[in-house]
């Protein structure tokens, strides 16, 4: 009923008839002012949609608030006013439980306190329940998601985590504190950006505006991530995942791809969109951003992007921050230096990541539309050392 319906045969039906059925969450936006925007973002699974759907946003940032329409799937048609409205087919949310705590999705947990099944999580002795990353505190004794006596030593020795990577929790939608009050809605919400972003320790920056939505749809369809669990059960392999619909799309992704570009040129006001990587790491393998409720930080930019009032600097990939573009109200810690770590494109790696593009592009050539061979070159041009 999931993946299958609302992925793989909904995108299908949608194909024939002009809508897109996407692996999407939708969030809206409230600004200081009451001003209500809606993003739809694509993120692999395991990237992060339940985390930036159900977002908390930092209190420094001055009263903006973020409610949740969706974490998981949209379905989005075209509106009589030329806008795209989207809807959350699903009554609940089927999270990754590993990594969630009241610390990363407070929003999360919340929804957590009743009518919950767990799989494959960790139990405690006295009938509670456990996942790496719950709490700082490990557990002394637990049974873990095999069904065998697990302690933080038993754990170091076989390398066997106490809850299975993959381990989820399903809850209803509506015990969600920062539930959309049009969830529901079967008009849906109108979209005001795509967000597309992976898992990515190199090669891709915090955030960049597609130049258009050609463009758009070219980053969309090379986007790429390093592989989790849930998607593979092996970790850190790049793969291409375009929309991050690679595993769900029920026709040929070229196919894919030109009705994308096809629905941006038939509506009166397509999306901004815009590509995002909470991932990406210093030499050290650490990741650069701190990611959670600061993403509000770049969404914040997005929102104002979309409205005209944020400025950005052209780059070969697209329109991104300057590091005063960004509001950094009650950040510490994240320098000019660290900022431009984290922004920087590194044209030689992106002649390689092109390559891969090429490659990637190369398997679909039978139905890939030629706009995304042209926009290709386009990238390789714009390149500058
Ligand atoms: P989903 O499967 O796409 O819904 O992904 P989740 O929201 O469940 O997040 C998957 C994993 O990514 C969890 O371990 C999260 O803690 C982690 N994660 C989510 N957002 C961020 C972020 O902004 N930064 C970092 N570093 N990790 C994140
Ligand atoms: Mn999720």
């Amino acid at each position: 009923g999931k993946k299958c319906f609302a992925l793989r045969i909904a995108s299908t039906m949608a194909r024939d008839e002009g809508w897109l059925a996407e692996q999407m969450l939708i969030l809206g936006v409230e600004t200081h002012d009451g001003e209500k925007s809606y993003v739809a973002a694509a993120f692999p699974s395991a990237c992060g949609k339940t985390n930036f759907a159900m977002l908390i946003p930092p209190q420094a940032l001055g009263g903006w608030k973020v409610t949740t329409v969706g974490d998981d799937i949209a379905w989005i048609k075209p509106g009589k006013d030329g806008r795209l409205y989207a809807i959350n087919p699903e009554a609940g949310y089927f999270g990754v439980a590993p990594g969630t705590s009241e610390k990363t999705n407070f929003n999360a947990m919340a929804t957590l306190k009743e009518n919950v099944i767990f799989t494959n999580v960790a139990l405690t002795d006295d009938g509670n329940l456990w996942w790496e990353g719950m709490s700082k505190e490990v557990p002394k004794h637990l049974i873990d998601w095999t069904g065998q006596d697990w302690t933080p030593d038993i754990g170091k020795q076989t390398g066997r985590k106490a809850a299975h990577p993959n381990a989820r929790f399903t809850a209803p939608a509506s015990q969600c504190p920062s539930i959309d009050p049009d969830w529901e809605n079967p008009a849906g919400v109108p979209i005001s950006a795509f967000i597309f972003g992976g898992r990515l320790a190199t090669t891709v920056p915090l955030v960049y505006e597609a130049f258009n939505w050609n463009f758009g749809v070219y980053m969309a369809a090379t986007l790429g991530s390093e592989t989790t669990a849930a998607a593979t059960g092996q970790m850190g392999v790049v793969r291409r995942d375009p929309f991050a619909m690679l595993p769900f799309c029920g026709y040929h992704m070229g196919d894919y791809f030109n009705h994308w570009l096809r629905i941006g040129h038939t509506i009166e006001h397509a999306p901004r969109i815009f590509t995002v990587n909470w991932f990406r790491q210093d030499k050290d393998g650490n990741i650069l951003w701190p990611g959670f409720g600061e993403n509000m930080r770049v969404l914040k930019w997005i929102i104002d992007r979309v409205k005209g009032s944020a400025s950005a600097r052209e780059t070969s990939l697209g329109w991104m921050p300057k590091f005063e573009d960004i509001d950094w109200s009650g950040l510490d810690g994240l320098t000019r230096a660290q900022f431009e770590e984290l922004t920087a494109v590194d044209a030689d790696m992106w002649r390689e990541e092109l390559k891969l593009h090429a490659e990637w592009f190369d398997k679909l050539k039978s139905r890939l539309p030629r706009e995304l061979l042209l926009k290709h070159e386009l990238f390789e041009l714009a390149l500058v050392d």
